[in-house]
């Protein structure tokens, strides 16, 4: 059986966090153990600019700091193609190719694309880099013939819009390229919550957040302030699991399964007291975050070495969209002369 191509990523805004240890990394490093799949991540900077246009710097900035998460983590360029999305000109011709496939009406219906603008504040000037986005992320799955795309629930309806487009496609010019599936997590992979209570997701601009790079004093001090049951305050008060981020937490990262049911029973009927549950959880953490810090580390010392990852990555992504790109080309029949 041939390998299925996945193709995922992130924008480069900022650090890494735990919740996107939970909600991509983790099954990213599953994926890539497994001989089933061949694995494209992308760093998705044109992405990025696409709300950020006047804020290139964070962009910029981002880009090696997520590529040291990713290696951190254990992403491993010998097996996992890590590219850089702008360095993959193929991926803006097609992106132009595409935009004839899909109309506005149809693009403007996205549900997604009414969270974003309400969450992003595009109220009165949504840019068109925003707008057209779901067509540019059919580009970036096409160009290398991804069957799936991993995603989070809410981009369900984007990936569902650039299977039209490919069928389209397809239906005009034959089978050039692949439709893709989009792959949703389940469980608490879809959201993990931040650490100042159970409602908010993890995410950057929350402020809410336990990064991968974080050290050990910052990793402790944030545990120590995470969110509990407020009515649990003596040792020997009956404390509530039901929304206690720290034992969310535990239920995730911790290995040994038996131990936190004891730990929750106790905590139920009284007599545990959270210092010494967020001790555990800090212990869970850092059992965890030690050897990605590690690799961190090494990395820092040498961002050319990282560099060079991405550049070999990016290489070898521009010869799989360029093949891509000439099969659309030719069956659009652009080959003009010769
Ligand atoms: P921002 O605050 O800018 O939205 P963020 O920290 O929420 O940033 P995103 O770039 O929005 O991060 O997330 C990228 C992807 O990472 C999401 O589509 C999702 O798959 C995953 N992810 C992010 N946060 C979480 C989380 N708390 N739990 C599970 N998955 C997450
Ligand atoms: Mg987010």
């Amino acid at each position: 059986m041939s390998k299925k191509v996945v193709l995922t990523g992130d924008r480069p805004t900022g650090k890494l966090h735990l919740g996107h240890y939970v909600g991509s990394l983790r099954s990213r490093l599953e994926m890539q153990d497994s001989d089933d799949y061949e694995m494209f991540v992308m760093i998705a900077d044109e992405q990025a600019l696409a709300d950020n246009a006047r804020n290139p710097e964070k962009v910029r900035g981002s880009l090696l700091e997520v590529a040291m998460d990713y290696l951190a983590v254990g992403l491993n360029p010998d097996k996992t193609t890590i590219f850089v999305q702008s360095q993959i000109p193929a991926l803006y011709e097609l992106t132009f190719h595409y935009m004839g496939f899909i109309n506005h009406g149809r693009l403007s219906r996205i549900p997604t694309l009414k969270d974003d603008i309400r969450e992003k504040g595009f109220e009165k000037e949504l840019p068109m880099s925003w707008f057209t986005f779901p067509v540019s992320q059919c580009a970036d799955i096409t160009a290398f013939g991804a069957h799936l795309v991993p995603v989070g629930a809410d981009q369900l309806p984007v990936i569902e819009l650039d299977r039209e487009i490919v069928r389209a496609f397809n239906q005009q010019y034959g089978q050039i390229l692949v439709e893709p599936e989009g792959l949703a997590p389940s469980g608490i992979a879809q959201r993990l919550p931040g650490i100042h209570g159970p409602n908010d997701k993890m995410s950057k601009s929350l402020n809410n957040g336990i990064y991968l790079s974080d050290s050990s004093a910052v990793v402790k001090e944030k545990v120590m302030q995470m969110y509990t049951d407020p009515d649990h305050v003596k040792v020997e008060d009956a404390g509530k699991i039901k929304g206690n981020v720290v034992f969310i937490y535990l239920d995730v990262f911790a290995p040994d399964g038996p131990k936190v049911a004891a730990m929750k029973k106790q905590y139920q009927q009284g007599g545990l007291g959270d210092v010494a549950v967020k001790k555990y959880l800090i212990e869970v953490l850092e059992n965890l975050l030690n050897p990605i810090r590690a690799r961190r580390a090494e990395f820092e010392k040498n961002p050319e070495q990282v560099r060079d990852i991405l550049r070999a990555g990016s290489l070898k992504a521009n010869q799989v969209a360029n093949q891509t790109l000439a099969k659309v080309r030719a069956a659009i029949g652009l080959n003009y002369f010769g």
